[in-house]
């Protein structure tokens, strides 16, 4: 896995991993991508563009790999993520980590992000002005990385990404379509619940509609379905 909150590590760990990387991955890893996706976690250690920036302790830029099929995209930093510079190392990102090992997948071999690179102070919601200077970090990351399906982690990431003020409650459980910009393919995107929004609501019910969701992701992607996720 590759932390871009070291950029320059993460480039050096990129050259040593590009070697082996195989096994479900579609060969895409260009120095190009690796290195633009470190200048963008430089650039969002930096940023000013809101005022967060000079309300964090470490930018999140996001982490992964270059080649992901998958890309996870949540809110927004909490204070275990603005700690550790890194995404979903909280409990949400330990139920996160359950969901996608439980796909029989690697955290290591997807990529991790968020709508925006920097905690809001409280675990507030992020503001629309927010949510306007921070994409362009995002969709220039979708950009490299070109994965086949993202799954965005509740409202603000589902709606957000497609453009629309409509409940998750309605989006989750359909691929929709992220449009990168004009002129590229779009993206299927599955929205599902926000593990954080699970860990408040644990029923039955609500870790099975993720798990539908997930299966169809596999299922879109043709990745063998564990028997877990077939209850
Ligand atoms: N919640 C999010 O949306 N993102 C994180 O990185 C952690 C918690």
């Amino acid at each position: 896995m590759i932390n871009y909150a070291d950029p320059n590590k993460a480039v050096r760990q990129h050259a040593e991993m590009a070697e082996f990387f195989s096994g479900g991955l579609t060969p895409k890893v260009t120095p190009k991508n690796t290195k633009e996706l470190a200048e963008i976690a430089e650039q969002t250690s930096q940023c000013r563009k809101c005022e967060l920036g000079g309300q964090r302790t470490n930018a999140v830029p996001g982490e992964g790999s270059p080649t992901a099929r998958i890309m996870f995209v949540g809110e927004a930093p909490g204070a275990d993520e603005d700690v550790q510079a890194r995404p979903f190392v909280g409990r949400a990102g330990q139920l996160l980590d359950k969901i996608i090992a439980g796909c029989g997948l690697k955290r290591e071999n997807v990529f991790i992000a968020n709508i925006l690179k920097c905690r809001p102070p409280d675990n507030r919601e992020p503001r629309p002005e927010e949510i306007v200077a921070c994409i362009p970090y995002l969709q220039r990351q979708i950009e490299l990385i070109k994965p086949e399906i993202i799954v965005a982690l509740g409202a603000h990431a589902a709606r957000t990404l497609l453009n629309t003020t409509k409940p998750i409650g309605q989006l989750r459980g359909l691929f929709q379509e992220y449009v990168p910009g004009i002129g590229q393919n779009p993206i299927k995107l599955m929205p599902t619940f926000h593990p954080a929004y699970l860990l408040r609501n644990y029923s039955e019910d609500n870790r099975r509609k993720v798990w539908e969701d997930m299966k169809k992701v596999l299922a879109e992607l043709d990745l063998p379905i564990p028997s877990q996720a077939n209850k």
